[in-house]
């Protein structure tokens, strides 16, 4: 049967069972009645939905024990965390952090190691990563279903095979990434690759401090500025995936050389290293060195004060930019770049004011991360996530021709 629209019965069934999969993933439970209100569908329609979903092994459905509402109360319907589950890393400059995240987000395992840069090329850093996702594997038993995994990394990377044209901090120049880690690792499953800042972004959408918000700008700050940019609803990615990189965005042009071979990028001018110079500490110190300037300038010590002062009004200059160009309901900093704003936020703000556009109707908000340091990971598992929710028929059905 084939409807007005030209779509078979088949096909739409297909994707209201994605488009359901994707609410419960999303909203972690939703009651029958939610659903029905949310997909427009009639009472029948989503019982045999979730059905379906439910014999696949996805969701569970309970009954509430009290209900304050008259009549019958309605099933909640939440996902099966520890069936369907991705592994998802994140390769950051100093750290790589690798989890095993059910359906829903909930993180099931998790690791964290050090990265000894520079000394550890990228086929020491693949080596270790299947190693720690063979044994987060291991641990989610034989039941477990692994639908893809997801990677982010700090650098330009091509999203259509995880190429990794450029990381700068990483040390890292054209590394066909996703084809080396899927050799070492040897699954039947899609691997994704995606830039951490982009990634960061799409998990803070998701299920962080942009939920529901279609304009926002994700920024954080490691040894760089990573960043990703979200326009009505949807990560900007650019034609091969390179657009966001806004820690190479130009801000002096008198300034610093960047690893990236240009010279005043935003995070030569306000990472890391520009933070503790500024603040007269000495470059490299990394993050236990970021903290004690930041320590330091909350107890009042001037140097450091004037310091965070130099760098708040580069973080202005670059935030003003972003925000007349693309006019954001939400920007959401992350890493020490919320620590400066909190210390520095007045003189952020109204330097933001002082530069943007509309300054006074565009009320901006700046948000801290709403999944704390894990918006990357969390961000490179939705990235994971994305061939079962797109087509949760299809998976299955591959999946029982794999075993
Ligand atoms: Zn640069």
């Amino acid at each position: 049967m084939v409807s007005s629209s030209g779509a078979t019965q088949d096909e739409i069934r297909r994707l209201n069972v994605s488009t359901l999969l994707r609410q419960i993933h999303v909203h972690g439970q939703l009651s029958r009645a939610d659903l029905t209100t949310r997909m427009g569908l009639n009472r029948s329609t989503i019982k045999a939905l979730v059905g379906e979903l439910s014999e696949a092994g996805l969701v569970t459905e309970t009954i509430p024990e009290t209900s304050m509402r008259a009549g019958r109360p309605s099933h909640v319907v939440r996902p099966k965390s520890d069936t369907a589950y991705v592994l998802a890393a994140n390769i950051g400059v100093d750290t790589v952090t690798v989890a095993a995240v059910g359906l829903g987000g909930i993180i099931e395992g998790r690791a964290d190691y050090p990265l000894l840069r520079p000394a550890e090329g990228h086929e020491m850093v693949i080596a270790r990563l299947a190693t720690e996702f063979r044994e987060l594997q291991a641990s989610m038993g034989p039941a477990a279903w692994l639908v893809g995994v997801g990677v982010g990394v700090a650098g330009a990377i091509r999203r259509a095979d995880g190429f990794v044209e450029f990381a700068p901090n990483l040390g890292w120049r054209q590394v066909p990434f996703g084809q080396l880690l899927a050799e070492r690792l040897g699954v039947h499953v899609q691997i994704s690759v995606g830039n951490d800042g982009d990634l960061g972004a799409l998990a803070e959408h998701v299920r962080g401090a942009g939920r529901g918000i279609q304009n926002l700008i994700y920024l954080s700050g490691e040894v760089g500025i990573g960043g990703g940019i979200v326009v009505e609803g949807r990560i900007v990615t650019g034609a091969q995936g390179y657009a966001g990189e806004v820690g190479h965005m130009m801000l002096n042009p008198n300034g610093r050389i960047c690893r990236c071979g240009s010279h005043g990028c935003f995070e030569t001018e306000a990472g890391e290293d520009a933070v503790l110079v500024a603040c007269g500490r000495e470059a490299g110190g990394g993050r236990a060195a970021l903290l004690e300037v930041f320590a330091a300038a909350s107890q009042g010590e001037l140097r450091a004060l004037d310091g965070l002062h130099e760098i708040a009004i580069w973080v202005a200059r670059g935030l003003s930019t972003l925000v007349n160009l693309l006019n954001p309901d939400v920007v959401i900093l992350g890493g020490p770049l919320w620590s400066l704003f909190f210390l520095t936020g007045d003189l952020i703000r109204s330097e933001l004011h002082a530069m943007s556009i509309f300054a006074a109707r565009t009320q901006v908000q700046v948000l801290q991360p709403g999944l704390g340091d894990d918006s990357s990971l969390l961000g490179a598992a939705e990235l994971a996530f994305e061939p079962l929710l797109s087509d949760p028929v299809d998976a299955w059905s591959r999946r029982a021709l794999t075993g």
